[in-house]
């Protein structure tokens, strides 16, 4: 996933095109994503004339089609989940609903509700565009050369936009197998499910990512029956492998099918359901299938390489820390470069891409200071170096798990699968990084990423007031077990 090319921006000026004493510096971003958009009000902040040309509408994947709907889905997943399993916790549900299992989620009101929120979310980011004064086109835009775009609007009209300054921001699309042609009513990608009235009754998930894992784990808590289909030895290939471990054992006790080491070779629609066929031969039947095997870049048909513009053998845009392309001037934030595909990164290289040629002052892209969460239940949340680096000697570092098994406020809500684990320099004790697996691990990382980022050390960590009881207080009684070994070079690495 990581692509960032030092050698890219090492030809490259400081900043794009000296801006001159008294003139208005014009930036035209292609893409209205969290990275196309994010950078635009930086830049109009920064004084920039922008402007910016989007296909689709304000907010990009993140919110018409990935982040926002598949997270409003798995709030509504979550809230099933614990209902379900609340009998532990002393609630009787009483006569009219005897079977607690039974519960299944109005598919057609939650994808209303759905649609509702990216409708309004977008409509927000309009309104915070247009009252920063900046303009937006709708319509398809690509480069005429490295300081021209080309917006054609949905009427063939074109508009010529000239730009000292311009941002490639136009994201990725589901990848789809040649075998496996989506039909938008039973063999699904992510950006269809939306459109869904019923629930499916046995939905073949293929693809075991952070994508698929999280889809197979909202629909089975809905009340599908799930099949998850992951090429690999166990889901979440690209996590921490103690924390898909966690997952993949959740996932199966609670009833859902892993096909492990099984690739999809082909989808076809056979009656009212799907056929998925796997490279070894076998078949799995169901209602509906979703295709999960990941993302292709928007770059096609931008005029890109014509303008300067490396692209890499995949088709994703070669950037430097400050997201300069090889092209002098044009500048690349989000999911076309592949460097990794979040929101928050997106944004980040955005942001970074206006300080540095607006001429404020920036510091390059620092992906070790990343913090994710891969929305499974329990989440899986991450910052800084991971277990894998450390193992494979990337990084020097001392390690703690701590099973959640153990902490008071856990045992009172039930909370049985999870761990944390913190990751500090040897002899000096600072943090590099961490894994939280919990309910809401997204909320509880925060910490860690604070360490990391500030670098603090273990001490620094475990010393600050946690609530009692409280998850957030493994993550200091992590940070004190490493006290000793932190502050020791001949320490064991495991706590
Ligand atoms: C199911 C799913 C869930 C996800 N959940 C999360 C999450 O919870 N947290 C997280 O951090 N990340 C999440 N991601 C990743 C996240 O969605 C992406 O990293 C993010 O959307 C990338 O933003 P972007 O600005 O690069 O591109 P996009 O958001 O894809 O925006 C690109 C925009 O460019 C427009 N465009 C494309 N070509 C042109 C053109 N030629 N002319 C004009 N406009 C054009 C498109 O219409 C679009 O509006 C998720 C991804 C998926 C698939």
């Amino acid at each position: 996933m990581t692509r960032v090319s030092e050698e890219t921006g090492g030809n490259q000026p400081t900043s794009a095109r000296t801006p001159q004493w008294g003139t208005v510096m014009r930036v035209v971003v292609i893409g209205a994503g969290l990275g196309g958009y994010e950078a635009a009000l930086v830049a109009a902040q920064l004084g920039a004339e922008v402007t910016v040309v989007d296909r689709d509408g304000p907010g990009g994947s993140a919110v018409l089609t990935d982040c926002v709907p598949s997270k409003t889905l798995i709030a509504t997943a979550e809230a099933i989940t614990d209902f379900r399993e609340s009998g532990e916790l002393g609630i009787r549900i009483g006569e009219a609903m005897p079977e607690v299992g039974g519960i299944r989620a109005d598919l057609g009101k939650l994808n209303e509700r759905v649609k509702g929120l990216v409708r309004a979310q977008s409509a927000d980011i309009a309104q915070k565009l247009s009252r920063e004064g900046i303009r937006l086109v709708p319509g398809v835009g690509r480069l005429d050369g490295p300081d021209r775009v080309v917006a054609t609007t949905a009427d063939g009209a074109e508009e010529v936009l000239p730009a000292d300054v311009v941002l490639v921001a136009t994201g990725a699309q589901p990848r789809v197998l040649p075998d496996a042609r989506p039909d938008g009513e039973r063999i699904l990608t992510w950006e269809q499910v939306y459109d869904l009235r019923e629930l499916p009754e046995r939905l073949v998930v293929v693809g075991s990512g952070v994508t698929g894992a999280e889809f197979a784990s909202a629909y089975h808590a809905l009340g599908s029956d799930v099949v998850l289909v992951s090429s690999r030895d166990r889901v979440l290939p690209s996590e921490d492998a103690d924390a898909a471990t966690v997952i993949e054992d959740v996932f199966t006790r609670r009833g859902m099918t892993v096909l492990g080491r099984s690739r999809a070779a082909g989808v076809e629609r056979r009656g009212d359901g799907v056929v998925v066929t796997l490279t070894d031969g076998r078949v799995v039947e169901g209602s509906h299938c979703l295709l999960a095997v990941g993302s292709v870049p928007n770059t096609e048909g931008l005029g890109l390489e014509e303008a300067g513009v490396r692209l890499d053998k995949s088709g994703f845009v070669e950037v430097d820390r400050v997201s300069r392309t090889t092209a002098r001037g044009v500048y690349a934030a989000g999911d076309c470069t592949g460097v990794l595909m979040l929101a928050s990164v997106a944004a980040m290289q955005g942001r970074i891409a206006m300080w540095h040629s607006l001429g404020d002052a920036v510091a390059p892209l620092d992906l070790h200071t990343v913090s994710a969460t891969v929305f499974t239940d329990p989440e899986i949340a991450t910052v800084g170096w991971s277990q894998t680096e450390i193992d494979e000697g990337g990084a020097n570092a001392v390690t703690v798990k701590l099973p959640l098994a153990g902490n008071a406020r856990a045992k009172m809500q039930g909370v049985r699968d999870g761990f944390v684990k913190v990751f500090c320099r040897p002899g000096t004790g600072i943090v590099v990084g961490g894994v939280v697996v919990a309910p809401r691990a997204s909320e509880l990382i925060h910490p860690l990423a604070l360490a990391v980022t500030h670098r603090l050390t273990v001490d620094q960590l475990a010393n600050a007031f946690t609530v009692y009881p409280s998850l957030s207080g493994s993550l200091a009684e992590a940070a004190r077990r490493l006290h000793r070994r932190g502050a020791s070079p001949d320490a064991p690495r495991t706590v």
